[in-house]
């Protein structure tokens, strides 16, 4: 019997358990380097976890590449994928030096750092908002020549960490420092030499709703996948609570979502794997982009999105690509199951947690396919624009949008962390 393929999946949170479980489906074996965060017990138990092996890329990239050759010279294993933002230019320098498919690293540095995605999407001719550069916080002047309002955020960020909408001139410079210290305070830009320096970006604010689009790119070929909905976020803060999919939204502007994502790909050079683009509808109907995460969306969760929404096993494509393997969609075609809701409880004023109320109903609840808490009683949840984590996320399915929609207001209403009484 031919060996089962082997891929080494790195810093995937083994809490989130949908590319584990889409390893399963697609018969590989996936040798988990654990996130510094994860823990050992949980990581050694997830589904096609055959093999951990730990290493420090955060404090010494040199060190974890030469252990990672190691363990290949040993026996080779078939793939490498990343399993967070962090580590995708650390695994496009792997996968080149083992010989295995990936991104470039020139692709892993231009999309971890919305500096360059801004500056290629405009070489190429894309949509892109008015922006400014701040390399050092007193450069923050250069951002007032810009139309207000302007949002400032990391050059590097995640999980809408550190991102104010800024109205007002006068209160720029303030915010542009607020951002700066939030930067400093979680390692933005991180010891890796091939992390990127860090940074501010301020941009114009592009008036209109929000979506999500998970696309599968092979051999430079891409096909956008699924495309949600994140709605109305208007700021200071942007904490993102609620997706649905498939959007509802006509063909036109669809087809307007798909060419700017696709040409995204084009201009950043992204060839191999699954990646997570967001964008906004200015005026309600064209699409200019956010940010392109060259990696699963939501740690995973987006999988599940566009698995049901459009029949297409994403995450289980992205493993097989990563392989070295041609997505199964490529040739088959897919049917939608249905519609999804995905609804992450705010953190809202944040705290010391006291409870997660309303849980013990969405897990009875038939139409939710997944509860994941990632906190619980005594962890302290920094409000926006701070980041400690999504408190819960529960994904439903649903037979129409309406419902999708119907179900997330009742979440919204009922479900929500408590916290104890400030002393
Ligand atoms: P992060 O890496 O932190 O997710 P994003 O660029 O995606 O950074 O910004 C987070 C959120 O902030 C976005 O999802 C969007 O809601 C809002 N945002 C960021 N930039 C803009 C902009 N130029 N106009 C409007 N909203 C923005
Ligand atoms: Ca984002």
């Amino acid at each position: 019997m031919p060996q089962r393929p082997k891929l080494v999946l790195v810093g995937q949170l083994s809490s989130y358990p949908w590319v584990f479980e889409a390893a399963v489906r697609a018969g590989i074996d996936l040798i988990l380097v654990p996130r510094g965060d994860d823990s050992a017990e949980s990581a050694e138990r997830a589904e096609a976890v055959v093999e951990l092996l730990p290493l420090d890329i955060d404090e010494n990239s040199e060190g974890a590449l030469a252990a990672l050759a190691d363990r290949y010279r040993r026996e080779p294993f078939d793939g490498i994928m990343a399993g967070n933002e962090r580590v995708v230019p650390f695994v496009a320098r792997a996968a080149r030096e083992l010989g295995l498919t990936g991104l470039t690293e020139q692709a892993a540095a231009v999309v971890r750092d919305k500096r360059s995605m801004r500056r290629r999407l405009l070489d190429a001719g894309l949509g892109v908002p008015g922006f400014a550069v701040v390399d050092v916080p007193d450069a923050w002047t250069d951002a007032l020549s810009l139309r207000f309002p302007v949002v400032v955020k990391p050059a590097n960020g995640h999980s809408s960490l550190g991102v104010i909408r800024v109205d007002d001139k006068d209160d720029l410079e303030q915010a542009v420092a607020r951002t700066w210290k939030l930067i400093e305070t979680h390692h933005l830009g991180a010891a890796d030499v091939s992390a990127p320096e860090t940074g501010v970006l301020v941009e114009e604010y592009l008036d209109g709703p929000e979506v999500s689009a998970e696309s599968l790119v092979h051999q430079g070929r891409v096909r956008v996948c699924g495309i949600s909905w994140k709605g109305q976020l208007v700021g200071p803060y942007f904490e993102e609570t609620t997706l649905r999919a498939p959007a509802q939204l006509p063909a036109e502007i669809l087809a307007a979502i798909e060419a700017e994502v696709i040409g995204a790909h084009h201009a950043f050079g992204v060839t191999e794997g699954t990646t997570h683009t967001e964008l906004r509808l200015v005026g309600g109907v064209r699409p200019v982009l956010l940010e392109m995460g060259a990696r699963i969306g939501g740690g995973g969760f987006m999988h599940h999105l566009v698995h049901l929404s459009s029949g297409i096993d994403l995450a289980a494509e992205a493993l097989r690509i990563h392989i070295g393997r041609e997505p199964l969609c490529w040739r088959a075609e897919s049917a939608p199951v249905g519609h999804v809701a995905a609804y992450q409880v705010p953190v809202g004023d944040g705290g010391r947690v006291k409870q997660v109320c309303g849980l013990d109903s969405v897990r009875d609840d038939p139409r939710v396919d997944y509860v994941v808490q990632a906190v619980g009683p005594g962890a302290l949840l920094r409000p926006y624009p701070d980041f400690s984590g999504y408190p819960v996320m529960v994904i439903s399915r649903h037979t129409s949008d309406a419902e999708a929609e119907a179900y997330r207001a009742h979440l919204a209403r009922t479900l929500y962390v408590e916290y104890e009484e400030q002393g």
